[in-house]
């Protein structure tokens, strides 16, 4: 690959394997009410490569790019935008109305090189593997963007984590990193919750148990006053307004699908506030690297794959047999 203007050209040392890949590689999502949501119908033209969580070193500088330190190794911003627009100017890119993110918009990780629009998205990954570096573009920017939404009490109430994948153990991890309250977490699954418990949580907590609501605010000493739905399924959706307190925020993260299923009323008789996160800011990226880089978030359990082997790790995933992350390694 050739760069052009402020391009930079990564060689790819690891591909993390995220769940929104698996809604790229079926082209939407279930919107409820029958509807669906289309990558084509928004300008998503195929082929492309998935894979936004890269790792990576430089391979080439375009002649526009300015100085880059070749030395590094990396980890890739995959949430560009525009670069011009209000939400881009302000480093917002990830809000950009004409979004050029990576491995959706424009040719991702899935492969050995990567096309990088410019150098502002490429962060230092220190001395970390690239398979530890790879999915904090990901799952672990959307969590700490989604944790920081909950600011205002998760230093103080314990939260409720509702999924213990991928990020919802990269969650525990930051909580942990930042000296947070540990959070309940919920899972259906018994080896996702013993995870949760094996990576701090203060308990985990089964949602088909009949007195899962109970089990929830005893564990949390009372009703959250925050949820942070990893799942965004319309029964987590349901579980978290059933669970939470007045004056509570709700943080819907996951992609899962569906239409929200609760009453309008619920929302002003208990004052809560539903709230979504979609990954993260350029500066958030960057606090969040700081952490990494000084060794403050232990990895998450991952597992590493062949390049070839993506589409058998899709398939892994859609039946929910992965634990952590899958990665996908070039050599
Ligand atoms: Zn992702
Ligand atoms: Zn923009």
């Amino acid at each position: 690959m050739v760069p052009q203007g402020t391009e930079v050209i990564i060689n790819v040392t690891a591909a993390g394997v995220c769940h929104t890949d698996l809604h790229i590689r079926e082209g939407g999502f279930d919107l409820g009410h029958g509807r669906r949501m289309n990558y084509a119908e928004r300008g998503v033209a195929l082929p492309k490569i998935a894979g936004h969580e890269v790792a990576g070193v430089v391979a080439a500088v375009g002649p526009d790019a300015g100085p880059v330190d070749m030395s590094k190794a990396y980890v890739v911003y995959p949430w560009g935008g525009c670069g011009t627009c209000d939400f881009c100017a302000a480093g917002e890119e990830q809000l950009c109305t004409q979004p050029q993110f990576l491995g959706i918009h424009r040719d991702g990780g899935y492969a050995t090189q990567v096309r990088v629009a410019h150098p502002r998205y490429l962060f230092d990954a220190g001395d970390l593997a690239p398979e530890i570096a790879a999915p904090l573009g990901c799952s672990g920017l959307t969590t700490y963007a989604a944790l920081k939404k909950i600011s205002s009490t998760s230093g103080t109430h314990t939260p409720v984590l509702i999924g213990g994948g991928g990020l919802g153990l990269m969650c525990l991890q930051l909580l942990k990193a930042q000296k947070l309250k540990m959070p309940v977490v919920v899972d259906l699954a018994r080896d996702k919750r013993e995870a949760a418990l094996a990576a701090g949580a203060v308990a985990a907590i089964d949602p088909t148990d009949a007195d899962a609501i109970e089990q929830v605010h005893r564990a949390c000493g009372g009703a959250p006053l925050a949820v942070i739905d990893f799942v965004g399924a319309e029964q987590t959706a349901e579980f978290a307004m059933n669970v939470v307190g007045k004056g509570a925020t709700i943080i819907v993260v996951g992609l899962f699908g569906g239409a929200t299923p609760w009453a309008i009323p619920m929302l002003p008789l208990k004052s809560v506030t539903v709230r979504g996160s979609y990954t993260g800011s350029l500066s958030e990226f960057g606090e969040l690297m700081e952490f990494a880089r000084n060794g403050a978030i232990t990895p998450i359990p991952t597992k590493s794959y062949l390049l070839t082997q993506a589409d058998e790790v899709l398939d892994l995933l859609e039946t929910g047999k992965v634990i952590g992350r899958a990665i996908l390694a070039n050599g």
